[in-house]
């Protein structure tokens, strides 16, 4: 369509006598299944003409039946078509001032290969035995969570997964799989972790893997959405079958369910793959993006367009299909991608939706964007508006983030752990949960001057994710004369940093076995953006779970102890403001804080960046240890008298008393 009718409909959109016109707020959007009737529904209020093509396959062939739609309420076009239709594909022809488009669609529940047309489909069919009443992983509030981040593929494509289905969602129900020394991998590997939710990367219908050549080698993380409402088919045994992706997807959740894992989906509604040619745009041209003032795509994404969140059908779409996956797939937990580029009211209405599905549901995301937005910065759901949001939503941390590893921008800067100086209020703002609190000094805290958070549980505490480099290749770049022992010692301290610190604490798989993505045999240059690198380049490699067990046993142990300690967990701000206490004796490139509660007593947690041993006060007692040097768990490690304790080069103590 062009640019100046594109920009005359924009206009129209806003008006107030369009809105009210064309909101539909029914819950009956895209085509509705019954063994004796099958229904279309879509929301095309610029529309002169809207048809239903059924199709056979879900890539070949010809339309063998078109069924003319009826224009119904709000600006909505309704088919029905008697008969089981279950398995039958389907797009909408849909006519545009004179104009008629092929799309697929958005509310499509079930996709032929490639995602080119959407399904007609028995949802219920696809439940795997014991779906429908499966218990969810025992849960009780946000602050109890330790995420860790995935990739589908990655998780099972290096052949020291010994797993069979490799790249599949049925990787993830695979037991008893270990790698080359018979060490456990796979779900086994997981569940010893002590983690509670697995965090996967984009496993939505995605664009750029093609699913007709899954022979030949391909990747992508999947930031390049299709089809919001349905499995991505690379990952399902056969993606030309619209109904296995769906039960695959459901028998990977039910598995890490049934293995005490709670289960996130990355879900990327700020942007699509496709702009002037997306199913979006091909019904209602204009509608779903922001544009600029001359009719351009506005790209706050950096990926080509923006969605427009604070429209409300497309409000109502993401509002949808968070429920949809919550409901159908029983899905956990939602990060939203670059969460800055929707505005604060639909998040606010994600969560509502989602807190009457089920509360424990976590939403959490990118609060920042990539690019310029015409939206006004006050409505973004940006980490600084985290404040006017509600407490149930939470955003990445980088100012913890870049004090504790140094700056993700510039791979020699160093940070707490690895060597720079003057972090030390920095690492406080973290520990203390990013909320407001009398020990730090906040004109010293790295890229902000004040808390951004209400709630601890609005914050999300990490080192390392997918974007950038991992933390190991990252203190490779940043530290490359220090020893590889002393390198270990600043990832062990960074992770006793995240896992003591209030929040929620989020980590890249493999971090805890020194994940790497080199470039070279040297091992002097890695991949920061790996999103369409080879396996080789981003797959686990399961056998440094033998080699570095070590640091997975200081991981483990990390974890254990933030479970059995609930100071460490406090969902309140206040109950922070109280019992956590930052010491201002500490000396340079120490960190020293104590949190007092009835079920624990006193903790006291140390950390030493410097690379000498340092013997800091602490408040007088007989204390029992529990993390020293390279040892962390729930058992005493040795008994403390005194007001004082040595704690060695670049580590973290953490004692009771
Ligand atoms: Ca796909």
């Amino acid at each position: 369509m062009e640019k100046n009718k594109i920009t005359e409909f924009y206009s129209r959109f806003s008006e107030p006598e369009f809105i009210e016109t064309n909101y539909y707020q029914g819950n009956d959007l895209g085509s509705v299944w019954t063994k004796e009737e099958t229904r279309f529904r879509v929301w095309a209020p610029t529309a002169e003409q809207v048809t239903v093509y059924l199709y056979r396959s879900g890539e070949l062939g010809d339309c063998f039946l078109n069924l003319s739609m009826s224009k119904d309420r709000k600006g909505t076009w309704l088919a029905a078509v008697e008969g089981d239709w279950n398995g039958t594909y389907y797009t909408y022809g849909v006519t545009v001032d004179g104009e008629t488009k092929e799309a697929v669609d958005p509310y499509a529940k079930a996709v032929g290969v490639n995602g080119n047309r959407g399904m007609v489909i028995d949802l219920l069919a696809t439940n795997p035995e014991g779906f429908t009443l499966e218990q969810k992983p025992f849960f009780a509030q946000a602050a109890d969570a330790i995420i860790y981040e995935l990739h589908v593929r990655d998780f099972s494509s290096d052949q020291s997964s010994g797993i069979r289905n490799k790249g599949k969602y049925l990787a993830f129900t695979e037991k008893g799989t270990t790698n080359y020394h018979g060490d456990r991998t796979g779900v086994d590997y997981l569940k010893k972790l002590g983690i509670t939710h697995i965090h996967l990367l984009p496993s939505f219908d995605f664009m750029t893997v093609d699913e007709t050549r899954l022979s030949e080698e391909q990747y992508n993380w999947g930031y390049d959405p299709q089809n919001y409402n349905v499995p991505e088919g690379s990952y399902s045994t056969d993606p030309y079958n619209g109904k296995v992706r769906v039960r695959e997807f459901k028998q990977m959740v039910q598995s890490l369910h049934q293995n005490g894992l709670r289960v996130i989906m990355d879900v990327v509604y700020n942007h699509t793959m496709e702009s002037n040619e997306s199913n979006f745009n091909r019904i209602v041209p204009g509608y779903y993006y922001r544009l600029t003032q001359d009719g351009s795509f506005s790209n706050a994404s950096g990926c080509g367009n923006e969605t427009a969140s604070e429209r409300l059908m497309m409000r109502k779409f993401m509002v949808d299909s968070v429920v949809y996956w919550a409901k159908e797939y029983h899905i956990d937990g939602f990060r939203f991608d670059l969460m800055g580029i929707h505005d604060i009211q639909t998040m606010n209405e994600i969560r509502q939706a989602l807190n009457e599905v089920d509360p424990s549901i976590l939403v959490y995301g990118e609060g920042w964007t990539g690019g310029m937005s015409p939206l006004p910065e006050w409505k973004r759901a940006l980490k600084d508006n985290v404040k006017n949001m509600n407490p149930g939503i939470a955003a990445f941390n980088d100012n913890l983030r870049d004090a504790v590893k140094g700056s993700v921008f510039h791979n020699s800067d160093r940070g707490f752990v690895s060597g720079r100086d003057g972090l030390e209020e920095s690492i406080e703002f973290g520990v203390a949960g990013s909320i407001w609190n009398e020990g730090v000094d906040y004109g010293r805290v790295l890229y902000t001057n004040s808390p951004w958070a209400v709630e601890p549980t609005q914050t999300i505490n990490y080192t390392s994710a997918h974007d950038n480099l991992t933390l190991w290749d990252k203190l490779s770049l940043s530290n490359p004369d220090d020893s590889r022992e002393n390198r270990i010692r600043m990832n062990l301290l960074a992770a006793a940093i995240i896992l003591t610190s209030q929040g929620i604490p989020f980590f890249q798989a493999g971090e805890e076995f020194l994940r790497s993505k080199p470039l070279n045999e040297e091992g002097t240059a890695f991949d920061e953006n790996s999103y369409r690198s080879p396996d080789a380049v981003n797959s686990l490699k399961w056998n440094d779970t033998t080699t570095n067990k070590e640091v997975i046993n200081y991981y483990k142990g990390l974890i254990a102890f933030r479970k059995a300690h609930s100071a460490l967990r406090m969902s309140k701000a206040e109950d922070v403001r109280m019992k956590l206490k930052l010491m201002d004796w500490s000396q340079p490139n120490v960190v020293t804080f104590t949190i007092v509660n009835d079920i624990d007593g006193m903790l006291c947690v140390i950390y030493n960046a410097n690379r000498e041993a340092r013997t800091v006060h602490i408040p007088e007692g007989e204390w029992k240890v529990y993390v020293k040097g390279n040892q962390a768990g729930t058992e005493v490690i040795e008994f403390i008298v005194g007001e004082e304790v040595s704690v060695e080069a670049i580590s973290a103590m953490v004692l009771i008393k």
